[in-house]
């Protein structure tokens, strides 16, 4: 495998290009989102309600077991999925509602995606040079901008290889290169690091920081440790569900619309019966078995 130099220090905005200036608003919101699949053995409610709000210019983390809805929440962010309720909104454009060709368009123009496997977001026979090419053009921007990308994701050794002469974390970098030309404000990714070691990934990582820093936000499901501790937000979800939701060190339980609240499965283990009394006093909450 190639040598992989890694990133330039991600020191703000790449030379000469402007970022774009962050929304005043998250960077995209969902609210009462709900996500149901039928299926031949019955239904699979993959989201029950979730809201949550992605800031903008920041790399957040979606994290949560397996089947929790990780995967169904971020492909109806990116405008691959449609939700069977609820609305989403990404800089301020209402998704829910668009025809497919308008869907299809604003994808192009304000989102982009990134696939766990490397292979999945490449092109076979494009170099890392056209991959940028062809990601400006699509977004009908110049593609003056390329070589500050690829200096600022540690490619621009790599302008003219192709993805198989390309290091797996090469890979997974120029896929993020190429989602955000043209400063798109939502880039999300499907455990990008999942198949890579873990000096790739860090490396990844330091990268996918240095994009946010530039003006895009980046939401990442992960079961990577390494994500949560670099993500200025963490979402947690849980039986498709947000459970709670961490800035920095302190997280917060999520109290949805209707005044749900998901307790800790340890705090579970105490309502065999599923039932409790709950009573305030003095500002306070309290919950407890019957
Ligand atoms: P995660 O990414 O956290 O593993 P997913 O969003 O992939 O969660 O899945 C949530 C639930 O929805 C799981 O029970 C999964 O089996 C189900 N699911 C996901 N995609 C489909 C689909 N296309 N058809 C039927 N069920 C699905």
């Amino acid at each position: 495998m190639p040598a992989d130099p890694g990133p330039a220090a991600p020191a703000g905005p790449a030379a000469g290009a402007s970022p774009a200036a962050a929304p005043p608003g998250p960077a995209a919101a969902c609210t009462g989102l709900v996500k149901i699949y039928w299926t031949a053995t019955g239904e699979v409610h993959a989201l029950k309600g979730v809201d949550a709000a992605f800031p903008a210019a920041a790399l957040s983390a979606v994290v949560g077991p397996s089947g929790s809805g990780k995967s169904s929440l971020l492909r109806i962010l990116a405008g691959l999925d449609r939700p069977t309720a609820g609305q989403v909104t990404v800089a301020d454009v209402r998704l829910s509602g668009l025809s497919v060709g308008r869907l299809r368009r604003l994808r192009r123009r304000l989102l982009g995606y990134v696939f766990q496997r490397p292979a999945d977001n490449l092109v076979p026979y494009l170099t890392v040079a056209e991959h940028l090419e062809l990601a400006a053009r699509l977004r009908r921007i110049p593609g003056d901008r390329d070589g500050d990308l690829l200096e600022l994701l540690g490619l621009a050794h790599r302008s003219r290889h192709l993805p198989r002469q390309l290091s797996g974390g090469e890979q997974q970098r120029l896929a993020f290169a190429r989602a955000v030309v043209g400063d798109p404000p939502l880039v999300v990714a499907d455990e990008p690091t999942a198949e890579l070691d873990s000096a790739s990934a860090a490396t990844l990582l330091e990268a996918v920081r240095a994009l946010a820093a530039h003006g895009t936000a980046l939401v990442l499901a992960t079961h990577d440790p390494a994500v949560v501790a670099l993500a200025e937000r963490t979402f947690y979800l849980r039986h498709g569900a947000m459970e709670a939701e961490a800035s920095g060190q302190e997280a917060l339980s999520v109290i949805d619309d209707a005044g749900r609240v998901q307790l800790p499965p340890e705090a579970l283990k105490l309502f065999p019966a599923r039932r409790a009394r709950i009573g305030v006093e003095q500002g306070r909450v309290w919950i407890g078995p019957p």
